[in-house]
């Protein structure tokens, strides 16, 4: 059975629980244990994918498509071990379980309340797959104190109780301020944040301390004592130049050794370090720079593209160059010329997207792109406005737009090369949408197939021609006008299997133009780049020794 690491943050957020968490799971995997990381949200929305990527960051999207927190991302981009949908849940979706099941008269006539049912419940979520890894890592959302985080607090203590002594540990992050004026650093918040863990009856094991300064031995001293946890579980977590140095950083702070101390574990494995030495190499000593620009809508909140700003990281790796991502707002040339934006750039990304607003600029984009032969990576709805480029100004078709923009305007403006998807196939049965459907989880989701053209541009670069990419989208280029783009060509080289849904376009003698209907960036590791985006940063590499 899984031992459990709960891992809980106090004092403020954005303390980087996740990339702890997420270095912790590689640590303990350098050690030989299999790890599982699994989020905890205290939010009332069911799942993150009716969030505002301005609100809540990108939307990270698993294999079996479950629509998750960017967190999910971290986990994988460390440990390679692909998300499920069992990883992630929100209270709206236990609530929404607990109702579900109290509508069918599942509790008998009880009275539902928080505890027992919904704490329950969150158990019941913890326990899934419980006997599959050595260590499950199970993260809260928030900071502790928050009202709505309170049923799962009260969860995990009620857990580890339930469980074997020694079966379960609590691992807790917060910040040691740093007082300019006094030249020191203050304890107090540890100190009450940790009290506010205890009075829920939760001791901390390990406390990972956040601080821009080195943690002087006295204070550690005093954090212990006061916190009651070991001197050597009080962990400095201090600022780093990459995300991808945390595991080596985290290992010589001692946080991996803390940790097995506190189980018990000894004579602990020792840690094959080689992977995240040579990550390390690759971030601090590359051979050039390359500057990509990411034409978007969500440009101010650099969280909302986060795997793709990750993916091109890892191209840059792969190609031992430094990539330096550019956001440029799509609005900005809805209307007027995009050359003043786009000059000067080695490559240029369209990500996905929603909506009508700054899609003329993505569209610009993409023949700024065509034109000038630069390379051009569109993903999803980059590729959607690749084609619309394509038909409207090299396939005649003027009035070439996407059926989502006139739903959404409640008019028919475009000749919709791009169509609303109401049936498509997954695995051995038909999925079925119409108009006016739930927005929620009711997206083509999650890994599919597809078929490259042998010969292919794309057939090339991934070295094979069957691949497995993860979808979220609603809008589907239209086979209907596959023949007259192949015409001037613009080739659709990769394929549902069926031969029903365009999955990648590229155009024929052009140095660097792919669109992909999927999300490439979602399956990048730095200790294992995307093929797409290795690829595209050496095209990109190219440009650069060219100019
Ligand atoms: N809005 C487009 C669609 O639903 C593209 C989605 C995306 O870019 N993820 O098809």
């Amino acid at each position: 059975m899984a031992r459990y690491i709960f891992i809980t943050g106090g004092v403020v957020s954005s303390l980087g629980k996740g990339l702890a968490s997420a270095a912790l799971g590689s640590l303990l995997q350098a050690r030989g244990f299999s790890v599982r990381l699994r989020k905890l949200d205290p939010y009332l929305n069911v799942d993150p994918g009716t969030m505002s990527p301005f609100e809540h960051g990108e939307v990270f999207v698993t294999d079996d498509g479950a629509e998750t927190d960017l967190d999910l991302g971290h986990y994988e981009r460390f440990t390679g071990v692909p998300a499920r949908n069992t990883d992630s849940v929100s209270s709206g979706r236990i609530y929404s379980n607990v109702l579900e099941k109290e509508r069918r008269g599942d509790y008998l006539g009880k009275t539902i309340q928080v505890v027992p049912h919904v704490t329950n419940e969150i158990k019941d979520f913890l326990s899934v797959g419980e006997d599959e890894v050595d260590f499950m890592l199970c993260e809260i959302g928030g900071t502790v104190g928050d009202i709505e985080g309170l049923p799962f607090f009260e969860a995990i203590r009620q857990f580890s109780h339930d469980k074997p002594r020694g079966q379960c540990i609590f691992m807790h992050l917060t910040l040691l301020p740093y007082l300019a004026a006094s030249g020191e650093l203050k304890t107090k918040p540890t100190q009450h944040s940790v009290k506010e863990l205890q009075s829920i009856g939760i001791a901390p094991d390990v406390l990972v301390c956040r601080s821009e300064h080195p943690i002087p031995e006295k204070e550690r001293e005093k954090i212990a004592l006061f916190c009651n946890v070991r001197k050597e579980c009080v962990v400095a977590a201090y600022d780093l130049k990459s995300i991808y140095e945390a595991p080596l950083a985290y290992h010589e702070q001692g946080l991996d050794q803390a940790v097995l101390d506190a189980f018990d574990i000894s004579p602990a494995p020792g840690p094959k370090l080689d992977v995240w030495h040579d990550v390390y190499d690759r971030i601090h000593n590359p051979d050039g720079k390359v500057k990509i620009a990411i034409v978007g809508k969500y440009t101010q909140l650099e969280d909302a593209y986060k795997s793709i700003a990750e993916a091109l990281t890892h191209g840059g790796m792969a190609n031992r160059v430094k990539v330096k991502v550019e956001w440029v707002d799509a609005e900005l040339f809805d209307e007027g010329d995009a050359t003043p934006y786009l000059e000067g750039f080695h490559a240029i990304l369209v990500p996905g997207g929603f909506g009508e607003r700054g899609t003329e600029g993505k569209i610009k984009a993409a023949q700024f792109a065509r034109e000038k032969k630069i390379p051009y990576l569109g993903i999803c709805l980059g590729m959607q406005m690749a084609v619309v480029e394509a038909a409207r100004n090299v396939a005649g078709m003027e009035k070439a737009g996407s059926e989502e923009f006139d739903h959404e305007a409640g008019k028919k403006r475009f000749e919709p090369v791009v169509y609303h998807l109401k049936e498509w196939v997954q695995g051995n049965h038909t999925v079925a949408r119409k108009a006016g459907d739930d927005k929620g989880g009711t997206m083509r989701l999650g890994a599919y197939n597809a078929t490259l053209t042998e010969g292919s541009h794309v057939a090339q670069i991934y070295g094979g021609t069957a691949i497995e990419e993860r979808h979220r989208h609603r809008y589907e280029v239209d086979t209907k006008y596959r023949a007259a783009l192949e015409e001037v060509g613009l080739q659709f080289s990769g394929m549902s299997p069926d031969g029903k849904l365009p999955e990648i376009v590229e155009w024929k003698g052009h140095p660097w133009f792919i669109g992909v209907q999927f999300h490439p960036e979602l399956k990048s590791k730095p200790f294992a780049p995307h093929p797409l985006f290795a690829d595209f940063v050496r095209a990109a590499v190219e440009v650069s020794r060219l100019v």
